[in-house]
């Protein structure tokens, strides 16, 4: 019933001629089984992802439909580009731009509001999972955007989990570790909506690789996963498409 996604993010890496590949390669292996593909490229490159049949996204959005916002992009230009997808509240926004959780709330909305499925970022740091808090954090950072939003937008949401400690260390969460954190959410949701935490798809992130996606798929709560560094690799990120 919920929709498995497997989800690339470029973050600031790329050139136009790394897309252009990538998009010839990664096209010749789709569909992948049931799962849904989604890359999110550096706003310079959806233009050339978007010429291929692999669906995209934005790293991030404004709240802000258009005007002085130097630097911004608008929901809807994304979407104007042909994304469907846009990646929100990532850690590394949420430490190096400050957003808060009422903001990454009020782009989702926004986002939602524009019909593109926004992937919510969530996750503690190592500090916070030491100081037993991994759980209010996440707790606080998944109910100020369920807060926002209806039931009805509530059900096109797609989460992705993250520990900032596994980000981009080599350190991944074990198995059990994330599939304890996917449940949690997943409760968290069903008591705003028991229908709408059967139908929210909750990815992993944090160092996922060919070699330990097979695992953590394997995990009832864990629909996917959200790629950082192994989707530079166009290979190993088809290798873990084929994982799930
Ligand atoms: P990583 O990044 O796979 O390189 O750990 C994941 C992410 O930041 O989305």
């Amino acid at each position: 019933m919920r929709r498995k996604v497997v989800a690339g993010n470029w973050k600031m890496n790329g050139s136009s001629e790394f897309a252009r590949a990538y998009c010839l390669e990664i096209s010749s292996h789709l569909p992948v089984d049931d799962i849904d593909v989604v890359l999110f490229p550096p706003f310079p490159y959806l233009g050339i992802v978007a010429l291929s049949d692999v669906a995209m996204g934005g790293q991030d959005c404004s709240v802000n439909a258009s005007g002085a916002f130097t630097g911004d992009v608008s929901t809807e230009m994304l979407r104007d580009v042909g994304a469907r997808y846009v990646l929100l509240g990532h850690s590394e926004r949420r430490v190096m731009h400050g957003e808060s959780d009422e903001l990454v709330a009020q782009k989702c909305l926004s986002a939602l509001k524009a019909d593109l499925i926004p992937v919510l970022c969530v996750g503690e740091s190592m500090q916070e999972r030491e100081a037993g808090a991994a759980f209010d954090v996440v707790s606080g950072q998944v109910n100020a955007v369920l807060s926002v939003l209806s039931k009805a937008q509530l059900k096109r949401l797609v989460i992705a989990y993250e520990p900032v400690w596994a980000i981009g260390t080599g350190l991944t969460a074990t198995p059990d570790q994330a599939q304890e954190m996917h449940q949690f959410i997943r409760a968290s949701i069903a008591n705003v909506d028991a229908e709408g935490a059967e139908v929210v798809s909750i990815l992993y992130g944090g160092s996922v690789k060919s070699d330990n996606a097979c695992e953590l798929f394997a995990k009832n709560d864990i629909d996917g996963a959200l790629v950082g560094g192994a989707s530079l690799k166009v290979e190993e990120f088809i290798a873990i498409c084929r994982a799930r």
